[in-house]
């Protein structure tokens, strides 16, 4: 991941940023589901996370090969490789 903004341009800059903001939300709801029972996999609940919108409810769907998820606040949904 880039650490140092500096070497690039702006429009580059601003890709590596907006991935940076998704991946800490996507470590947030994984760190959200690091203490779940085996019975909640396969079933969909809500977690609460700091999202790249901001403090927000997330349903989550944990399967064995990854999590499924979308963001109520902003309605982004997407899939954490497990
Ligand atoms: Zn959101």
């Amino acid at each position: 991941m880039a650490e140092d903004y500096e070497n690039y341009s702006d429009y580059e800059r601003d890709f590596f940023m907006a991935v940076d903001r998704n991946t800490l939300s996507e470590q947030a709801i994984f760190d959200a589901l690091s203490t779940i029972g085996d019975d909640q996999y396969y079933t969909l609940f809500e977690v609460e996370v700091e999202h790249v919108c901001g403090p927000a409810h997330v349903q989550v769907f944990p399967e064995r090969a990854g999590t499924l998820y979308r963001c109520l606040n902003c309605g982004v949904s997407g899939i954490i490789g497990g």
